[in-house]
């Protein structure tokens, strides 16, 4: 046998070995035994460089060091999922399915919500490529060199799965390990580790791997994405991830009605204790591929999934006092500061309690006795009081009068659940946390400049508002403590570049109350200018589709205020962009003005996405469910058999992908 042989004799086996190991919880070798052919192997490796594999199971003990993890963009984006607490919930989004798809032949899987870290692998060709954190959901981490010491991760697949696509799962680290981890941890008086979700996806960002290799973490995949529609459905997908070596756990089911989902929850409500790992409760996804492309994704999460959170786990502490935090638009929170407990294997001293009202339901007063939940990642939160154990004088809790940062006299709106501190320009937690917002990722997006700075920049007095940033100069921020040239040169470079941020995002970076991103670029796509906008009418606004009232009065607002036209002004001056640029305006027409579409199946030419965005640039309107209102199916291939019956019974126009394209190029 020559030694390319050998050594890929010797990778295949151990690759096999791992998997029954760490997958399949099965050994059939000794660890001595694997010690010894994995010293084989590296030998023939060190002599033969000429048949190096990044993907040899030899490089799972790790050794690379990665100093700064390089970002890269994800080709999907990582959705959250939406959360469901209760039966009526899950019965709710059932029937917004059924509704979307015009059908209620459905079927579901079941899957535990894993509690660690979620994680993106692509694989090409069989072979492991890369591995991403979630980040924000755009982009993420390559912690590769971190996750190919994961054992149950498979390097390289055992037979054909589809060429290539992306797996998505969750880096767990089990209970037994987690716990092992800690007692040598205080063995060695270092302070242990908090849970072990925080100890797994703090472990995907060491930079040595050599370490991480060391802890006990697992893999468990949850989803495949590839655009080879090999698997008709989710589940189906999920079984063969498995059968090619991935670990997919035993738990999964599928399930024929929202019925026997019930009893799937209700199983694991309590079996979940005896689980080696934690769950922190239930994903219930539609299971069929083709289904779930139909539903597609609101701006946060899937259409075709829903969590489902297992009853949180409470403490009763004491209440030591209410602070109030003044937020970038006002808004009051009141806090509670308690006395600190052990919750859920953290450590709880706030929990944030909302509004007037909600102090006023549970009748909350300092000194009471306080019952505090909190489930997986959700802020922990004062369930009720514990009456039985209220001191004997005391006195109902006062909401405060007046803003704690400047005195003002608050105000509350018919309607609004908060009070607002209307002192918007000379309260400093409403100036600084509009600048903080306003350089913000999904805003300007300023690089070189992080919330520290900002608060730098107002405590010497460089600036007051937004626009001053832009009047900033190197020399003046060089002196700055911990401030550094090169740093001070990147900074006013970012300021700089942030002049080429689209329209959309700068109206959702001048933090007008109640514009968030998906209202900003709404508005942009009407008005096109901040100019067309600011002189806008309370019910030209309102005409505008998805602006409600008190949308409109805020625009109103905000456009009255003098204060804030000379900002914009400024901003107009510097060449900040606040008109949609004539590039974009290129392609966009009003050729469908009035004209709601709904689009169903699958496109060639273009995609789904392509094909509602130039609905929209022509001034058309994309609905997700066939109605009276609808005018035009698009149909694709594979239109589900329920849309079209309802669009024939509805004497709803069908057109082709073509037809459509036709008519926007007319
Ligand atoms: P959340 O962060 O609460 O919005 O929930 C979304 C996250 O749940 C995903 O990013 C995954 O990391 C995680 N997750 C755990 N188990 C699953 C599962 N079975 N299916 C989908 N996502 C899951
Ligand atoms: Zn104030």
């Amino acid at each position: 046998m020559s030694s390319q042989q050998k050594i890929e004799q010797l990778r295949e086996e151990l690759h096999q070995y791992n998997h029954n190991y760490y997958v399949l919880d099965n050994a059939i070798i000794s660890d001595y035994d694997f010690d010894i052919k994995l010293k084989e192997l590296e030998k023939l490796e060190e002599e033969n460089p000429q048949f190096f594999d990044t993907n040899s199971p030899s490089q799972r003990v790790g050794g690379g060091i990665t100093k700064n993890f390089e970002t890269i963009i994800h080709k999907n984006r990582m959705y959250s999922l939406d959360n469901s607490y209760s039966r009526e919930d899950i019965q709710d989004w059932e029937k917004r399915v059924q509704k979307f798809l015009g059908t209620d032949d459905i079927e579901f899987t079941c899957e535990l919500k894993y509690d660690g870290a979620s994680i993106n692998l692509t694989f090409e060709n069989g072979q492991f490529v890369k591995a991403v954190t979630r980040g924000d959901g755009f982009q993420g981490d390559n912690v590769t060199t971190n996750i190919k010491t994961i054992r149950s991760i498979p390097l390289k697949l055992k037979r054909d799965f589809v060429k290539n696509f992306e797996i998505r799962g969750e880096i767990v680290l089990p209970l037994k390990g987690f716990l092992k981890m800690n007692k040598e941890r205080f063995e060695n008086g270092e302070e242990e580790y908090k849970n072990p979700r925080n100890t797994a996806s703090g472990s995907l960002k060491l930079q040595d791997s050599t370490e991480v290799s060391k802890r006990p973490l697992d893999c468990f995949l949850y989803q495949v994405i590839t655009e080879e529609r090999k698997y008709k459905t989710h589940f189906e997908s999920l079984e063969n991830a498995r059968e090619v070596g991935f670990k997919v756990p035993e738990t999964i089911a599928l399930k024929k009605s929202i019925n026997d989902v019930f009893e799937f929850i209700n199983f694991w409500d309590s079996e979940r204790h005896n689980l080696p790992y934690e769950t922190d409760g239930i994903v219930i996804k539609v299971n069929n591929l083709q289904q779930q492309e139909e539903l597609g994704y609101t701006a946060k999460a899937p259409r075709w999934a829903i969590a489902y959170k297992f009853k949180a786990e409470q403490v009763s502490t004491v209440l030591n006092e209410i602070k109030y935090q003044v937020g970038r638009t006002g808004a009051i929170t009141p806090v509670a500061n308690l006395e600190p407990v052990q919750l859920a294997g953290t450590t709880v001293k706030r929990a944030s309690l909302h509004n007037a009202d909600q102090i006023e339901k549970l009748d909350i007063r300092i000194n009471d006795f306080v019952f505090v939940e909190k489930g997986g990642e959700i802020i922990p939160k004062i369930i009720a009081v514990d009456f039985t154990k209220r001191p004997m004088y005391s006195e109902p809790t006062v909401y405060i009068k007046n803003c704690p940062e400047c005195n003002s006299e608050l105000i509350r709106t018919k309607g609004d659940a908060k009070h607002y501190c209307p002192n918007e320009f000379g309260c400093a937690p409403q100036i600084t946390g509009r600048i903080q917002h306003f350089i913000s990722r999904k805003a300007m997006d300023i690089d070189g400049l992080g919330g520290e700075t900002i608060d730098l920049l107002r405590k010497e007095n460089l600036i007051s508002n937004y626009a001053d940033l832009y009047d900033l100069t190197v020399a003046q921020v060089i002196p700055l403590e911990r401030m550094a040239e090169k740093s001070a040169q990147n900074m006013i470079s970012g300021i700089k570049k942030s002049k080429e941020i689209p329209f959309e995002k700068v109206l959702f970076a001048l933090g007008i109350r109640f514009v968030g991103e998906t209202v900003a670029k709404k508005l942009v796509k009407h008005f096109k200018s901040i100019d067309n906008l600011m002189v806008a009418s309370f019910d030209t606004l309102v005409s505008v589709d998805e602006i409600g009232d008190r949308i409109a009065q805020s625009i109103i607002d905000f456009s009255n205020n003098l204060s804030n036209i000379q900002l914009i002004n400024r901003l107009k001056l510097n060449g900040v962009k606040l008109e949609v640029s004539s590039e974009s305006l290129k392609n966009q027409t009003d050729k469908l003005q009035g004209e709601v579409f709904v689009v169903s199946g699958i496109f060639y030419q273009l995609s789904r996405t392509e094909l509602k965005k130039a609905i929209e640039d022509n001034g058309g309107k994309v609905s997700s469910s066939i109605s009276k209102k609808t005018n035009y199916v698009v149909a694709g291939d594979n239109m589900g058999p329920s849309k079209l019956e309802k669009a024939n019974d509805l004497g709803v126009t069908l057109i082709s992908e073509q037809d459509f394209l036709e008519m926007i190029s007319e």
